[in-house]
């Protein structure tokens, strides 16, 4: 749909901020309304700032999808903080992301510096109380949303489920208020800025962290190292699955290749769902010690 000249359009970044496993990337998927940001039940699957598009008539909103806040204890975590705070530097409004089965006080909650962050933070935030479904009455909100209010940080306070859809629409109002006029900046069919290659390497990623426990996902990176897309026939796709330790490999390719052959076989039939057309996997597992605390292998794969 064309913006008509003669109507304002409003457009600007968000960012989507908040504790592990708080339901960021759920939230950005289910407003985007598609599979951009990987999704699991463990915390800190997200590693990299996944971009979301979100487009109607007279707004656009640009979602930033950031790892979730803690104290970094290795370099990849490092790194990972600092998407999340080039995010809000970025970003024209800020949404931050409560889990209310989690919230019991705002001092709890919230950790002290975030808080001294946001209060100097000269631009629209909101807070979302996310995962309102898990409460067991609605009104039990009301006492999480008195708390936050305390704090007198955020302009508005938004309760919503993320996973069940529920009062998404009057989020997206409530952001597209904060936003500033002007014109979009993606063409309003765009979902992302990523390429298909950064999405195989988080489905393969994802299906790591599904079949794997602990240790395994965390220190498991997923490099594609070929991507051929043909006019005819299946596309063939390469990747190294680089971890850190001999006995991490040996755990991942499993007995006769068992394990990394499961990982393949559901891999594809995700990465086939995603790019909507057939392809060849074919990963390898690969040991590069210490690869979390390396500067510069981190920034060959992107960090
Ligand atoms: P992130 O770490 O903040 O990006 O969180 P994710 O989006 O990866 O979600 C973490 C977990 O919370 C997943 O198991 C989600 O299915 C779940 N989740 C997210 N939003 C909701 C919600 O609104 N309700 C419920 N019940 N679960 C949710
Ligand atoms: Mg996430």
């Amino acid at each position: 749909m064309q913006n008509q000249e003669n109507t304002k359009t409003r457009a600007g970044y968000v960012a989507i901020v908040g504790k592990p496993n708080a339901g960021k990337s759920t939230l950005m998927n289910s407003l985007v309304g598609a599979k951009l940001s990987i999704v699991t039940p463990k915390p800190q699957t997200t590693r990299k700032r996944v971009l979301g598009i979100y487009s109607e008539e007279a707004v656009q909103i640009v979602f930033l999808d950031t790892p979730g806040m803690l104290s970094p204890k290795y370099e990849l975590q490092r790194q990972m903080m600092d998407y999340v705070s080039s995010s809000i530097d970025e970003a024209d409004v800020v949404a931050v992301i409560v889990a209310a089965d989690r919230f019991i006080s705002a001092e709890e909650y919230f950790p002290k510096k975030f808080i001294t962050l946001l209060r100097g933070l000269k631009k629209p935030k909101i807070a979302v109380i996310n995962k309102l479904d898990l409460l067991q009455q609605a009104k039990f909100v009301l006492p999480i949303i008195a708390e936050i209010s305390k704090l007198e940080i955020f302009d508005e306070i938004v309760p919503i489920s993320a996973l069940k859809n529920a009062q998404t629409d009057e989020l997206i109002k409530t952001l597209g208020k904060h936003l500033p006029e002007g014109p979009f900046f993606y063409d309003d069919e765009m979902l992302s800025t990523q390429s298909e290659r950064f999405f195989v390497s988080e489905i393969i990623r994802e299906q790591i962290f599904m079949d794997y426990r602990e240790e395994i996902p965390y220190s498991t990176e997923v490099q594609i190292s070929d991507f051929k897309e043909r006019s005819k026939g299946k596309w063939f796709i390469a990747a190294d699955i680089i971890v850190e330790r001999q006995s991490q490999k040996t755990i991942l390719i499993g007995s006769d290749g068992a394990g990394i052959k499961r990982i393949g076989e559901k891999a594809r039939v995700a990465i086939e769902d995603h790019l909507g057309m057939e392809v060849y996997l074919e990963l390898f597992v690969k040991v590069r010690t210490k690869w979390r605390e390396d500067k510069n292998m981190l920034k060959n794969m992107g960090y």
